[in-house]
């Protein structure tokens, strides 16, 4: 059974100061008898959640309370996941409370852990038991009386590696002033804003407190984690210079699962939610599959793509929350400056990548109000006039639904129209989230999810071949992750178009959506190595290939998935700019030679490939970026 802990600071008064020191020591929560609600709002901008010992309106993120002023919350319509009620008085009052509020805690003094324990077993209850502990023998003293959750006060790192050893088999995971398992959408219907917006900087996609590293896609620092490891959830020094548990022993209860993947059998949507769920070892078992499976589909080649994006416009008419690169008309006074490129300079860009070796460029702009599907089929009909052999790998689904309605054609019809004019494939972007609940929230305009594999499944009955993108680490979670990867399943297996699958890590430094406080800061480490490991393994007989981006990741980060199911690393792109707007420092182009460089560093061999995945002759990019 997993064990869940809170590293949690009782307090009678809370400043600023105070609260932002607690929260670099660790301290996610600071649980008061009577917080006032400047108290609160000061826990808020040191990103630490408040709990409250009594019942008031001071916006409080939960409350640890009697076994009556639970019943009080509850009749105001609480839910049982912001309650904690305090094991005091009969028997008969706490089971009452604990039943009617449907509480997700019950606090227990240590003597009384046990009793507490049976009260919390009976049948028709889903409560945790929570227990102060002080030092690793009271907290498997408790654990083996029963406590499910831990109160840890001022404990650091280390200490809770020891513990993390001690329980041995038992997970350990860390919550914050919430259970884990609490949804985003409940979250944001419920909670306050502030302290949703706190909530949100404190967990990853299961609700689970965020490891405390400095990491996020888009910065310019390695990755988080020992060579020797793919998991991150630990940084202590037993983590760091411990053994690595092999697999299968490190798989835990997903044995069954990546056993029946390495036999060829796909898991089921509830299992892949599983492997996204997983922690710790099972990361690292779940890696392992995946480079099992990596190896036996495409072998020790890794692949990169001489190519150069090309973004037309940044001016966009759609509203996506995450997008930092698109601009409104300037008299709405947004960040930089809008532009739009005419024929002439696409056309120029396009030979100039030419002549430095491309093989492909990418099409893809903000859709700026002005433009009709004639526009798109104009510059593929520019672009190849000039040069014949390029590949024009352009127009995501959403661009293609959008041409084909202003020119008031089928979207059919519109595909054909640009395959005639010399489209080569099309880009898998505008898919974000294939989840239509989370794209209400994230990209409330942009077509849903069934538009966009209408344009996929028609573009791939007309030979046109696509890559697909799962964009991830904002407002998502794993349930969301595995339906997508379902929606990118069930067009494989009808129409066999995609040719690659690439996970975009979501860079959150300049994304409105995070900057209004209503999405995570980027998905931790190990969702980045779940995403691409569990794509390995959910896609495996249907998608080839799997790319890690250097371009949200860096090269570095790139190189470490690499072990974890991928086999291609991109393109060079020659000019990024839709990353570098959302934050990003890592750089806009990389030349051939970077590429070979890392893929032989990390011990695979190196191929030039065109955008389908032919493997083309090496010597004739070598002197690109040069
Ligand atoms: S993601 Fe694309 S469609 Fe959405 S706002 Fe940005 S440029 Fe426009």
């Amino acid at each position: 059974m997993t064990i869940t802990f809170l590293r949690v600071r009782p307090a009678e008064q809370l400043a600023e100061p105070t609260a932002t020191s607690r929260r670099r020591e660790g301290t996610v929560a600071v649980e008061m008898p009577a917080p006032t609600s400047v108290e609160v709002a000061a826990g808020h901008k040191a990103g630490v959640l408040v709990v409250a010992g009594e019942v008031s309106d001071v916006g409080a993120a939960a409350w640890v309370v009697s076994p009556s002023d639970a019943l009080a919350l509850a009749d105001r319509g609480v839910p049982g996941w912001r309650i904690t009620v305090l094991a005091e008085g009969s028997k008969e009052s706490i089971l009452d409370a604990l039943a009617r509020s449907r509480a997700s805690h019950v606090r227990s003094a240590r003597s009384e852990t046990s009793e507490i324990a049976s009260l919390a077993q009976l049948p028709g209850l889903e409560v945790a038991v929570s227990v102060f502990v002080d030092d690793v023998p009271q907290a498997l003293r408790a654990v083996e009386q029963g406590a499910t959750d831990l109160l840890l006060r001022d404990w650091d790192i280390e200490r809770i590696g020891e513990l993390r050893e001690a329980l041995g088999d038992r997970p350990l995971v860390e919550r914050t002033a919430l259970p884990i398992g609490i949804e985003i959408d409940e979250a944001r219907e419920v909670l306050p804003p502030e302290v949703f917006t706190a909530w949100l900087g404190q967990v990853d996609g299961s609700g689970a407190a965020r490891p405390r590293y400095e990491w996020a896609p888009g910065k310019d620092m390695e990755p988080p984690v020992p060579d020797d490891r793919f998991s991150a959830e630990w940084l202590d020094r037993s983590w760091v210079g411990g053994t690595p548990a092999a697999y299968p022993r490190s798989a835990g209860p997903l044995e069954s699962i990546l056993e029946r993947s390495l036999q060829g059998i796909a898991p089921t949507v509830s299992e892949i939610e599983s492997m996204f769920r997983a922690r710790g070892d099972q990361i690292d078992a779940i890696a392992h599959v995946a480079d099992v499976l990596r190896e036996r589909a495409v072998g020790d080649t890794v692949t990169y793509v001489v190519n150069r994006n090309i973004n037309y416009t940044n001016l966009c008419y759609f509203r996506c929350g995450f997008c930092a690169f698109s601009k409104g008309p300037r008299s709405l006074n947004l960040r930089g400056e809008p532009y739009l490129m005419g024929l002439d300079e696409i056309v120029e860009r396009a030979v100039e990548a030419w002549g430095r070796g491309a093989t492909e460029v990418t099409l893809q702009g903000g859709i700026h109000p002005d433009f009709t599907g004639n526009f798109y089929v104009d510059v593929v009909k520019s672009i190849k006039a000039e040069l014949p052999d390029m590949h024009i790998h352009g127009f995501t689904p959403l661009e293609v639904w959008q041409g084909a309605e202003t020119i008031g054609i089928p979207v059919r019809r519109f595909l054909e129209e640009l395959q005639a004019a010399g489209l080569g494939t099309l880009p898998g972007t505008a898919a974000e989230i294939l989840d239509d609940d989370v794209r209400a929230h994230l990209c409330p305009d942009k077509i849903r999810t069934s538009q966009w594999a209408e344009v996929m499944i028609t573009a791939h009955e007309l030979g046109l071949r696509a890559t697909s993108t799962i964009m991830f680490g904002h407002i998502d979670h794993p349930r969301s992750w595995a339906n997508h990867l379902e929606v990118i399943r069930q067009i494989q297996r009808r129409t066999g178009g995609f040719t690659e699958m690439v996970p975009l890590p979501f860079v959150h430094m300049g994304s409105p959506i995070f900057l209004k406080g209503k999405s995570r800061p980027g998905p931790t480490w190990d969702e980045v190595v779940l995403i691409h490991a569990v794509s390995r393994i959910a896609l495996d007989g249907l998608v080839p290939n799997i790319q890690a981006s250097w371009v949200k990741l860096g090269l570095d980060g790139g190189r470490r998935l690499l072990d974890a199911g991928c086999n291609d690393l991109g393109g060079t792109l020659m000019g990024e700019i839709i990353t570098r707007a959302a934050g990003a420092a890592h750089g806009q182009e990389l030349t051939p030679q970077q590429f070979r460089d890392a893929i032989e560093a990390a011990g695979r061999q190196p191929a030039l490939r065109s955008t389908t995945y032919e493997i083309l002759d090496a010597s004739q990019s070598e002197n690109v970026g040069s």
